[in-house]
C-alpha cells in the first residue's frame, strides 16, 4: 500500500527500524521513479545535543527517464520521519513499508 507523504512527518513508531520503498514523480520529465529499499534510521536517543536534528539516511537515484540524479534523504526525528527528494515536492513522494 502506497502512502502519500503529507506535509507533516510520518509516524516514527510505524517506520523506525523498518525498511521502506519510495516512489516519486521526477520533476523534470514526470517519470515515476521507484527507489531501492531504504532503512529508516532510529531517532537518536543518545544525542546530547539540544538541536533536534535527528538521524539521516541518504541515497542517490538516477531517473530512468532523463538521467537526472535525485538525492533522497530519510530523516528521523522524535517528531516523525520525513522523506526528502531533491527538487521534488513532499506531496509527490509516496512510501511503502515492507512487512
Ligand atoms: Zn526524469
Amino acid at each position: 500500500m502506497w502512502i502519500q507523504q503529507k506535509t507533516t512527518p510520518a509516524p516514527l513508531d510505524e517506520l523506525q527500524g523498518r525498511t521502506v520503498g519510495l516512489k516519486f514523480e521526477c520533476n523534470q520529465c514526470h517519470t515515476e521513479v521507484f527507489t531501492d529499499l531504504l532503512g529508516v534510521p532510529a531517532a537518536d536517543h543518545l544525542a546530547n545535543s539540544t538541536e533536534d536534528d535527528g538521524q539521516f539516511e541518504t541515497e542517490e537515484i538516477k531517473c530512468p527517464g532523463c538521467d537526472m540524479i535525485h538525492e533522497i534523504t530519510v530523516k528521523s526525528t522524535f517528531d516523525g520521519v520525513t522523506f526528502e527528494v531533491s527538487e521534488v515536492a513532499p506531496e509527490s513522494v509516496e512510501y511503502q513499508v515492507q512487512a
